[in-house]
């Protein structure tokens, strides 16, 4: 018998060390925070996802009082991205989340049903989704999906 190690590799770096475009994709995400529906969790998330053509598609989660109908922001952003440009790479997803009146002290990262819906994107495009997780003590930053997603049910 042999055992498979898996490791992912995720920077930390606080916000100020981000680079303006950065800065701004992060400041995208925590805008969309403000414009979720989250009446019934009151946990408020927001992404935003640069694409390869430049353009900034923002999106939040959105809450149903029937829960399984809602939908995380992070798929919410991708599937509103892929709905306008249907041709276009999503190069770097950012995500933030607001809660009791506050955005998150620790990154909050997204669900696995988030991981597998990012990973079909980085595999549409055959490019990597960098993926940024903002928290007022730091930001996660993963160059790519398979990273948080090992192991991943794709097409054989
Ligand atoms: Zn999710």
């Amino acid at each position: 018998m042999k055992e498979l190690k898996i490791s992912a590799k995720i920077q930390v770096c606080d916000y100020n060390e981000l680079n303006p475009a950065e800065k701004n994709l992060i400041d995208a995400a925590k805008e969309a925070v403000m414009r979720a529906y989250a009446p019934y969790s009151r946990f408020q998330v927001g992404a935003a996802a640069l694409l390869a053509n430049n353009e900034i598609v923002t999106g939040n989660n959105q809450e149903n009082v029937a829960y399984p109908s809602g939908l995380c922001a992070e798929r919410t952003t991708l599937f509103y991205a892929n709905s306008r440009f249907p041709d276009t790479a999503v190069d770097t997803l950012a995500v933030a989340a607001y809660t009791n009146g506050d955005f998150t002290e620790e990154p909050v990262s997204p669900c696995g049903s988030c991981r597998q819906v990012i990973l079909e994107a980085q595999n549409r495009y055959n490019h990597p989704v960098r993926m940024m997780l903002y928290g007022k003590k730091g930001v996660y930053i993963i160059e790519k999906i398979t990273d948080l997603l090992p192991l991943s049910f794709g097409s054989f």
